[in-house]
């Protein structure tokens, strides 16, 4: 059965590691550009930042989040972008928030970073995804209305 695509929604989760620190004037600069866009596009995620890492969930229509994970992938404040979950969802997790903020602590359980376990890198999607989703639920997300 054919579906009209622009009613096909998905899911994306990715990781990356900051090309250089991670300071308060960028992550203004990418939650101004993230307010505007994505509110816009119908896109809304969480990002998680710290620890040199970037986590971001951004969900909408298919061909809006893929247009956007272009866009981000080459952006130069990152690098080692990679993909750890991609799925079509019936429902949003992250409807409320344009681009929700949390920032990642060294004590936070995904980002025990003298844990030699530690790395994204092979991590489970879904198991990144489920850390992502308890982050957001116990920390203090800075809230980006989607307006
Ligand atoms: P322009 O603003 O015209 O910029 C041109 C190029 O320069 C692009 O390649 C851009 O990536 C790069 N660039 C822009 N500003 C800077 C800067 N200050 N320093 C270095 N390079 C820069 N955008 C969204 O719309 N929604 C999001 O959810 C989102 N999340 C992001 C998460 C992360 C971790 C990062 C690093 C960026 C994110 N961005 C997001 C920003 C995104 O990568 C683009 O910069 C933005 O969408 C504007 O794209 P543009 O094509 O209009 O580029």
């Amino acid at each position: 059965m054919r579906v009209p695509s622009h009613s096909i929604n998905v899911r994306l989760l990715y990781v990356s590691r900051a090309a250089g620190p991670q300071t308060t004037t960028m992550t203004t600069s990418i939650l101004a550009h993230a307010k505007a866009n994505n509110a816009q596009q119908g896109i809304t995620g969480v990002l998680c930042q710290g620890q040199g890492f970037f986590f971001q969930v951004i969900e909408g229509q298919r061909s809006r989040v893929n247009a956007l994970y272009r866009r981000i992938a080459v952006d130069a404040r990152h690098k080692d972008v990679e993909v750890l979950h991609y799925e079509e969802i019936q429902e949003r997790r992250f409807g409320q928030w344009s681009m929700a903020l949390v920032h990642l602590s060294v004590d936070d359980p995904m980002v025990r970073l003298q844990h030699p376990d530690f790395d994204p890198y092979s991590a489970s999607g879904p198991q990144v995804m489920q850390q992502v989703m308890d982050l957001l639920a116990a920390g203090q997300p800075i809230e980006l209305p989607r307006t």
